[in-house]
């Protein structure tokens, strides 16, 4: 009586406290953006764009959910800001052709006016270059990826739906597949070497597709909340940190325990450890309850030599500051988790 009355109130406490805190092995946060503009919960994903001149100069995009699009520069100024309306996620490829545009595009899901909206991205300067509209009400979650020579843009609902749309032009795009889960979804992405998408059904887990010839291929699991790997709901944003073709990690937001899960990218992927984005020199702040993240393995100068993990932090300090997102060096990350290569 006594164990399990002391068992109980641990619980509780856990409970009250909304987190369970295991330790975890941690990696601390360089840097991070200004807070965005928007009071509450606000900033949601960034994407990396790569400056294959000068890749000290890369960019990252990160949506304001209630306003627009910030481009920042990895030293976490902003650059840019586009009053485009209600961005949720955005993504993007680069060094693609799509009929007469040749490039590098983005796209993020408007919840303003219910469409995808298109961004060419030149040396550096985001525009927006058209918008479609999402054949269901509120685009929630988003991906890009690159299949059979064509651009796919992945919408992922709240009814459980997630839609490929062919993108026909730097400005529109077309409804070519359809696949339905039990509940939310919102994170997603697109494995382009192998023809796979990621998604995470937030209360669930994660799942994966094969999607090739415009079409996607079963639904099987990955892994689910509230199993051996100790992910916790809500799944959030994701993205491959891609080594070569074949070789590289799938990297989650675990947002319920404020934890990152990575998982061999390839085979069946293993679990192979959690993380979190703790507080690093200078007065930054770690990063909870993350809503999307990017992940790239290119070396990005002299701070990200082994590549840059950008987070949405839900809790930015000081305490009642606006989101952000904080910038954190991969090789911690590699050092927190010790990674296969
Ligand atoms: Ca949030
Ligand atoms: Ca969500
Ligand atoms: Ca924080
Ligand atoms: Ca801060």
């Amino acid at each position: 009586m006594r164990i399990a009355a002391v068992l109980s109130i641990a619980l509780l406490a856990a409970a009250c406290a909304g987190v369970p805190f295991e330790p975890l092995p941690e990696a601390p946060a360089l840097r991070e953006t200004p807070a965005v503009g928007s009071p509450n919960d606000a900033a949601d994903d960034p994407a990396i764009w790569i400056d294959r001149a000068d890749s000290a100069r890369s960019l990252i995009l990160g949506t304001d959910k209630q306003a627009g699009l910030y481009v920042y520069g990895l030293d976490g100024a902003v650059k840019d800001f586009l009053a485009v309306g209600a961005l949720n996620n955005v993504d993007l490829r680069q060094d693609v052709t799509i009929g007469a545009f040749a490039g590098d595009i983005a796209a993020a899901s408007n919840r303003s006016d219910n469409t995808v909206t298109l961004f060419t991205i030149d040396k550096g300067k985001v525009t927006k270059s058209g918008a479609f509209a999402s054949a269901i009400v509120e685009p929630y979650g988003l991906c890009l990826g690159v299949s059979g020579g064509k651009i796919y843009v992945f919408v992922a609902y709240k009814t459980g739906d997630l839609i490929a749309y062919e993108l026909s032009g730097a400005g529109a795009g077309v409804e070519a597949a359809r696949l339905k889960l039990a509940s939310q979804l919102e994170g997603c992405v697109h494995d382009d070497d192998a023809g796979v998408l990621f998604i995470g059904e937030e209360g669930r887990g994660v799942w994966k597709a094969g999607f090739a010839n415009g079409a996607f291929d079963a639904t099987t699991p990955v892994d689910a909340v509230r199993g051996p790997s100790g992910i916790h709901a809500d799944i959030e944003g994701m993205a491959i940190y891609r080594l070569d073709e074949t070789r590289g990690y799938l990297v989650v937001s675990s947002q319920g325990d404020d934890s990152y899960a990575v998982y061999d990218r390839a085979g069946d992927n293993r679990f192979l450890g959690r993380f979190r984005i703790v507080a690093g020199a200078g007065g930054v702040d770690g990063a909870q309850e993350t809503d999307g993240l990017d992940v790239t393995a290119a070396a990005l100068g002299p701070d990200f030599p082994a590549g840059l993990l950008v987070a949405q932090d839900g809790f930015n300090d000081p305490k009642g500051s606006k989101q952000n997102f904080k910038l954190v060096d991969w090789r911690r990350v590699n050092a927190a988790l010790a990674l296969p290569k």
